[in-house]
Order: structure tokens, then sequence, then C-alpha cells
């Protein structure tokens, strides 16, 4: 089951279990099946209200370890989405201009416009993970940034753009098979990279980086989601509910039409 982290809350990592099924027996499972469909066109119908209503915007942050999968939610769960009213953006080490600006400046440009969903793979949540991890700046600006990142959500929020925080929680075994599974299919070993293994060797530093940023920057507006994914299939039917949850609560509307549609005539 998905876990919604309340504000404050310390959750332990550990004690969540990434294998989770969330009530479903297999991925074969007609409900599985059925429910996934389900969701998907629900999902659809949603995106293009919101596309064609035009206010609002909707943030998805996707954050997990290494071959946790969020390729493959994108694939799956954007993939089916009108591309008019999605973006996604993949955050990688800030390079070039990005790098000469705070943190948050290659974020904020990459933000959903109105009417837009807009999806990252990874986000400015690496200023407080890897970042963290790696001892990239000192600790008294990284232990800074969780304020300024509750803040930035809130202003999002009010200014009309709905954040949806997602971690997928993978475990170190199921990590393994699949980095080695990078390695032994030739088809695949394009998607190995070698400093995988360097954050693989700080799995521990990286959860509690993880339970630290889930405790200080879930709030009311924007908190964060922790869904199961060792098992890829539970994985996507657990996104595709929080998504379709997100936006009936948005409750987006198709706007009035300026015109009488009862007026118009086509000539024939
Ligand atoms: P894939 O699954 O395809 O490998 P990925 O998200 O790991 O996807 P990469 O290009 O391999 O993509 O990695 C991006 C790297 O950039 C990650 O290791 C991430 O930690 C790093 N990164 C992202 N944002 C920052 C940041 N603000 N500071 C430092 N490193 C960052
Ligand atoms: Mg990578």
């Amino acid at each position: 089951m998905t876990t919604r982290v309340k504000p404050g809350q310390r959750v332990r990592l550990r004690d969540l279990d990434p294998a989770e099924r969330g009530g479903y027996d297999s991925r074969e499972d007609p409900k599985a099946v059925a429910d996934l469909a389900r969701d998907l066109e629900r999902l659809c119908t949603l995106q293009e209200t919101l596309m064609a209503e035009g206010q609002r915007g909707l943030l998805v942050v996707l954050q997990a370890m290494d071959a946790a999968g969020k390729d493959g939610v994108l694939r799956k769960v954007a993939g089916p989405l009108d591309s008019r009213g999605v973006s996604v953006f993949s955050f990688k080490a800030p390079a070039g201009e990005e790098a000469g600006h705070d943190y948050l400046w290659r974020v904020h440009q990459r933000c959903p416009r109105k009417g837009e969903v807009t999806f990252f793979n990874r986000s400015h949540y690496e200023d407080v993970l890897v970042v963290r991890v790696l001892d990239l700046v000192p600790r008294a600006r990284w232990s800074a940034r969780y304020a300024h990142i509750s803040a930035f959500e809130q202003m999002l929020h009010d200014e009309g753009t709905q954040v949806l925080k997602i971690f997928l929680h993978i475990s170190k075994e199921e990590q393994k098979q699949r980095l080695q599974e990078r390695l032994d299919v030739p088809e695949k070993n394009w998607k190995f990279d070698p400093r995988d293994l360097e954050m693989r060797a700080r799995w521990d530093a990286f959860q509690e980086a993880y339970e630290d940023a889930f405790e200080r920057t879930s709030t009311e507006v924007a908190p964060w989601h922790i869904v199961p994914a060792d098992r890829k299939w539970a994985r996507d039917l657990a996104v595709a509910r929080l998504l379709v949850e997100t936006l009936e609560a948005m409750n987006p509307r198709y706007p009035k039409p300026n015109y009488d549609p009862k007026k118009m005539k086509i000539d024939p």
C-alpha cells in the first residue's frame, strides 16, 4: 500500500515492505488488469479536462534510488497522456548556466504552465539527497534547504500548481538484481552506469537522507507518497491511482465555450 507521510512524521523505510502488492494477487490478477485500465482511462480524461480548463498545473515529482523504475512509470503512466499537455524533465547534476544559479532556479523554470502536467524525473530533492550524501555542499547549506523547499512548494500550491511527490521504494536486493540484469543482457548494457555502484555503496546514507526529507518536507499541501516498487505492476497501479486521486481532488472543469454551439451553423 502507498504510504502518505503526514507532516513531521518519521517514516522508517526498513519497516515498509517494497514487495507489497497493494491487495492484488499478481500481475495477472483480473482485478489488477481491470483497475489499471480503468485508472489510465480516467487519468486521460482528467488530464484532458485540466488542459482544456487551462487554469492550474500538476507537478509530479518522482524520486528513487537507481533502477527503481522512474523511467518505467513515465512510460506506463505518463505515456498514454495527451502530449500537448504533458512534459517530462530529467534533472542531472547541474552544469553550465544551471550551476551558476541557486538550486531552485532551474527547477522553477520547468514547473508546469497552466493546464499542464509536468513529471520531474529527479528534482530539487537531489539538493538534499545526493548533495548531502556526497557532501557536495556544507551541512549548513543543505540543511537550510528543507525550509526553502517547503516554502517554494507552498508558493506553487497557492499560485495554482498542485504538487504530487512520489518515492519509488525498492529493496537493496531488487536493485542488485536489476543492475545485474543490465550487465548480463547486452540490450540493457546502455542502461548501466558504473557510477550507480558508488551510489549503491551509500545505500544506508541515502535511505536516511530520504527519511529526513520526508519528515521535513511532507506538508499538508505537498505530502510525500511512498510507493512499494519491487513489483513493477504493483508500482504502476499505485502511481496511476495517486494521479487519478490527485486530479479528482483538483476537479478540473471543461471551460464554457465563448460562443453558443446551438447557434453555430455549418454549411452543408
Ligand atoms: P537512469 O535510470 O537512466 O540512470 P538517472 O536519473 O539516474 O536515470 P543519470 O543521468 O544516470 O539519470 O543521473 C543523473 C545524476 O544526476 C544522478 O546521479 C543524480 O543524483 C545527479 N543529480 C541530479 N541532480 C543533482 C544535483 N542537484 N546535484 C548533484 N547531482 C545531481
Ligand atoms: Mg543513472
